[in-house]
């Protein structure tokens, strides 16, 4: 995939198709009116076509002729699906990422990190057309999103775990074989506390603030939740669980959310302050039933809860982007 990470790629290639544009519909537009124009001239004036006239104009003709076939050739070159920064160039899209790369030239984040995002910022306005055209058939799920979206706005471009959050979306590697600086649980921290973290596990801090404020709410409204005090699991101890418990049940190492901060296993509890059993459900376990419920509205999603091997304790941040 031919990707478009640069600001000034983008602006030549926003030029660039409206040049093309104007090459394949404004000019021929003119060359023909103009000649349409003196035909008609020539017409009243009672003057015959020379050869002369008709040669001079053929030669005109075949100029606009191959700008045009030379203009559509580049078009449909650069117009594939392979080619994020052509496609992508219009005016909206160009808007929104000259407005990001703005509010990121003030930061202080490396280039690649920089360029992660606006390329994502790029992906995402297609997505989000996608997003409006789904919600437009279907408004069910609408309100949710926008009580999240009104105050899960965090940015942190210092990477912990590998992982940086800009506006509410957590970025975390992808992973690639034979590349151990893309796997997960490589970078978990030895002592947390001193090396920048906001808790003594290791979980992202804003994953981590985003559990605490869910959990706190829980427990105000009566229900007990606790989060695992395994906040980063290392390559080693998933290695350890892929190669011990029952295929499909640990996610294969290197790619566990668990390994970069930002999931957590929770444990849910019945009023009386035991342990809901295995064989639980919503409403067996009202604690669990709660979590389920209201975890979209901090931000978080237990995404296994429909897998093959249902884990209804499972919770992780709901934006997640790879870079
Ligand atoms: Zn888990």
């Amino acid at each position: 995939m031919f990707t478009c990470n640069s600001y000034d790629l983008l602006t030549f290639t926003y030029y660039l198709k409206y040049f093309l544009a104007i090459n394949m519909t404004i000019v021929p537009f003119i060359f023909f009116f103009i000649n349409f124009i003196q035909a008609i001239k020539q017409k009243k004036k009672h003057i015959k076509f020379t050869k002369y006239f008709i040669i001079d104009r053929s030669k005109s003709l075949f100029y606009v002729l191959a700008i045009f076939i030379l203009s559509f050739i580049i078009h449909s070159t650069l117009n594939n699906n392979n080619n994020a920064c052509y496609v992508y160039a219009n005016s909206n899209t160009y808007q929104l990422y000259k407005e990001n790369y703005e509010k990121l030239s003030h930061m202080e984040i490396e280039t690649n990190v920089k360029n992660q995002y606006l390329e994502n910022v790029l992906m995402n306005k297609k997505n989000e057309d996608i997003n409006t055209l789904v919600n437009n058939t279907n408004d069910s799920n609408n309100n949710d999103a926008e009580t999240v979206d009104n105050y899960l706005h965090e940015t942190d471009t210092n990477q912990l775990n590998r992982v940086y959050v800009i506006d509410g979306v957590f970025y975390y590697p992808g992973y690639v074989y034979g590349n151990r600086d893309t796997y997960s649980g490589m970078y978990c921290p030895n002592n947390p506390s001193q090396e920048g973290f906001n808790n003594p596990y290791g979980y992202n801090n804003y994953f981590y603030t985003r559990l605490t404020r869910f959990i706190d709410e829980a427990n105000k409204n009566g229900y007990k939740i606790t989060m695992s005090t395994q906040g980063c699991r290392s390559y080693s101890t998933q290695s350890y669980y892929y190669s011990t418990m029952t295929p499909g049940r640990a996610a294969k190492p290197g790619i566990s959310f668990h390994g970069f901060g930002i999931a957590s296993d929770l444990e849910f509890y019945q009023n009386d302050g035991s342990v809901c059993s295995g064989y639980r459900t919503d409403t067996s376990c009202p604690s669990m039933g709660w979590a389920h419920q209201n975890a979209r509205n901090y931000g978080l999603t237990f995404p296994l809860l429909n897998a093959s091997y249902r884990e209804d304790w499972h919770i992780e941040p709901i934006n997640k982007q790879k870079y």
